[in-house]
């Protein structure tokens, strides 16, 4: 049978320098500090999706050389079924060149590489159509049209489609996408960028028109839950100190994917995508962050009003 969970999606390197002041062109300078991290939304989420105490299978692409094998010996240390890892033969793996200077700010240049050809070939959708999952998790840094056929294939199999649009292409998305959408998840930021306003509830008007559901992220103030036929409602963040929040987005959508493929109805999914994810922004990295599931069980907060007088 199939994995509760699948990811279709990039995996990177993240390549980090830290230098008092980037170089300008032609210029050398001498910095201080270099990781290599792993990272890419896919592969984030899988991991925060594995710790998170589902079976998780990632379908990827990774170039034959030494950063491909660093993202299959991670995956695979987290427990994360490869199988569905392909080796693209041409093609590097993935990379995010990120400097950051001593005031903070950052350059990022991404090298797709070896993502570009994920869902090209015949295995990556053989992967997804003969065992389907519960719930495929997609995400938007391979190819679209790679998206659009993932979420086709597992069409008849009842698998529940759940994808983070980020980042938003230039041009929006095509409409044969979002029709294969049951449960959207997108930032403020893009479901404004989707919809084309800066007015979220319009936003979300315009995105339920075309998915059933979406969940739009709101940082520090939470999540907010709509469906086409339902109401709203707010679920609030879990107050925390931030010390990184980078990743938050991609923990949240893994552990809400766990929760759901566990046959947990949504308020109860999102009570613990909220808990994973103000836990995860209290340590820094973005997968490195995920917390496992005893942590989330500790921290989900009970619903209101119910469950806080059953804790009380
Ligand atoms: P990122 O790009 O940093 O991964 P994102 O923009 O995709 O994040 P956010 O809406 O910023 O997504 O955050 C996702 C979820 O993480 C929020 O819905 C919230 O539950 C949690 N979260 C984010 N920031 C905080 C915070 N400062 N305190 C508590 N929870 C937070």
């Amino acid at each position: 049978g199939g994995v509760p969970v699948a990811v279709l999606g990039s995996a990177n390197a993240d390549l980090v320098v830290t230098v008092g002041r980037a170089p300008g062109a032609g210029e050398t300078v001498s910095g201080h500090g270099f990781t290599t991290t792993v990272g890419g939304k896919g592969l984030n989420q899988a991991v925060a999706a594995a710790r998170a105490g589902a079976r998780v299978r990632m379908v990827a692409t990774v170039g034959d050389d030494v950063h491909g094998r660093l993202l299959r010996d991670t995956l695979a240390r987290e427990g994360v079924d490869t199988d569905a890892l392909r080796v693209h033969p041409g093609l590097p793996t993935g990379t995010a060149h990120i400097t950051v200077e001593d005031d903070g700010e950052n350059r990022i240049v991404v090298v797709p590489g070896a993502n570009a050809a994920t869902g090209a070939h015949p295995d990556d959708l053989r992967a997804l159509r003969d065992r389907p999952p519960r719930v495929l998790l997609l995400q938007l840094e391979i190819p679209v049209p790679a998206v659009v056929a993932a979420a086709r294939a597992v069409a008849p199999s009842g698998t529940r489609v759940v994808l983070t649009p980020a980042p938003v292409p230039r041009g929006g998305l095509p409409g044969d996408l979002l029709g294969q959408v049951d449960l959207l998840v997108p930032n403020q930021h893009e479901a404004c960028a989707l919809a084309g306003t800066g007015d979220l509830a319009e936003a979300v008007r315009w995105l339920l028109r075309r998915v059933p559901e979406v969940v739009v992220t709101l940082g520090a103030r939470g999540c907010l839950h709509a469906t086409r036929d339902g109401g709203h409602t707010v679920v609030p963040a879990v107050p925390v100190t931030a010390v990184d929040t980078t990743g938050a987005g991609d923990v949240f959508a893994g552990v809400l994917a766990v929760a759901l493929a566990e046959g947990s109805p949504v308020d109860g999914a999102l009570r613990r995508a909220t808990a994973a994810a103000a836990l995860s922004v209290t340590r820094s990295g973005a997968a490195a962050s995920a917390p496992r599931r005893d942590e989330i069980d500790r921290a989900v907060r009970p619903a209101a009003p119910a469950g806080r007088a059953a804790r009380g």
